[in-house]
């Protein structure tokens, strides 16, 4: 069995944001990000429970149409995760741990890599923080240092012109 996939899209819409998901029970579980992940330990990133996706919008790109919300998406980053969420020690399933507002997952992607947990803070409204170890580098901020695609290598100005 192959790893489940987790992809972050940057969207420019009425508010700039970063899409977080990850593909769980066959769905992108999403979180909207403001801020982005973080490399850094110490911050908390808010991050707000949105609508579950098809995993075919994984790899989309473009500039949606009003219906579908409008604005420019970007895929920022993307790979493969393990979940690694435990509960009282005893490793738990992704969906449980979704349950229980306490996700934790390791990351292969492109920019980003090592443990994160998401944390359910109340409604929908999470934290994602980044794990000490691998992957984690508090001097550098991931979203302005890597800005373009790994998709295609554009910028969001790029897609916004080229759709
Ligand atoms: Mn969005």
């Amino acid at each position: 069995m192959t790893d489940p996939i987790f992809v972050i899209q940057h969207h420019l819409a009425t508010a700039d944001h970063y899409d977080v998901r990850f593909e769980i029970q066959g769905v992108l579980v999403s979180w909207a990000v403001p801020k982005g992940p973080s490399t850094d330990p110490r911050v908390r990133r808010l991050a707000k429970r949105t609508g579950d996706h098809d995993l075919a919008y994984a790899d989309y790109e473009g500039v949606l149409g009003p219906r579908r919300g409008g604005g420019t998406v970007q895929v920022w980053d993307r790979g493969t995760f393990r979940n690694i969420s435990r509960r009282k020690g005893e490793p738990i399933s992704a969906a449980e741990a979704l349950d229980e507002g306490h996700l934790s997952v390791d990351v292969a992607g492109e920019k980003i890599s090592g443990g994160y947990t998401l944390i359910r803070t109340g409604g929908d409204m999470w934290l994602l923080i980044k794990h000490k170890g691998a992957g984690a580098d508090p001097s550098s901020e991931p979203t302005s240092a890597l800005p373009e695609s790994v998709l295609t290598g554009r910028t969001m100005a790029q897609i916004a012109e080229q759709g």
